[in-house]
């Protein structure tokens, strides 16, 4: 992968705007971009894929009247972050959040979401590799990749490290 500083915001916006194309308007779809521009060390393609793939992943996972929504923000790393992810020594990120409304992910089978060919879809509509190449290029990013989920409510955070500005 080639890394390069990208504008993390703007490139977001582009791939939201591409993946919601493909959503359907019974989905009620929001997105919440911070105008400031958030810069990481990256690849775009790779980022973008990010948000394509777990947006496509919310869809699949929501029935009728979904509420799926993108929130893309600036973190600076707390106490509690930091005890919870004790191996991260940066302290600023771009916080990356898709959550929805949709069946949820058992407790006993969060573990495996992120395996490759791991999926619960039918065959021919779910490869199971979605999420495994999320993983991989969330940790490519020197970032942190969380799941909460309850029947319901769903939410990815994704905390992508920032190009720290010299002050
Ligand atoms: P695929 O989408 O092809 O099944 P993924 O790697 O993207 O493969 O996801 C693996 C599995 O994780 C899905 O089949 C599903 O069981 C579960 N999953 C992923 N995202 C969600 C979500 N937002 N809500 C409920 N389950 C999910
Ligand atoms: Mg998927």
């Amino acid at each position: 992968a080639s890394m390069k500083p990208v504008n993390l915001s703007l490139l977001l916006k582009e791939a939201y705007k591409i993946s919601s194309v493909a959503i359907p308007e019974s989905t009620t779809l929001k997105g919440d971009f911070t105008p400031e521009p958030l810069t990481v060390q990256g690849d775009a393609t790779q980022l973008q894929q990010i948000l394509i793939n777990l947006l496509k992943n919310a869809h699949d996972a929501c029935g009728e009247s979904a509420l799926v929504s993108v929130s893309l923000k600036s973190f600076k790393a707390d106490r509690s972050f930091r005890e919870q992810h004790p191996q991260t020594i940066a302290s600023h990120f771009a916080l990356l959040q898709v959550r929805d409304s949709g069946c949820g992910i058992p407790t006993e089978d969060v573990g495996k979401i992120f395996e490759p060919f791991y999926t619960t879809k039918a065959a021919g509509e779910g490869t199971g590799l979605g999420l495994s190449m999320v993983y991989g290029a969330v940790q490519q990013h020197n970032g942190i990749i969380e799941v909460e989920s309850t029947p319901g409510d769903t939410c990815f955070n994704i905390y992508l490290p920032l190009i720290e500005k010299a002050e």
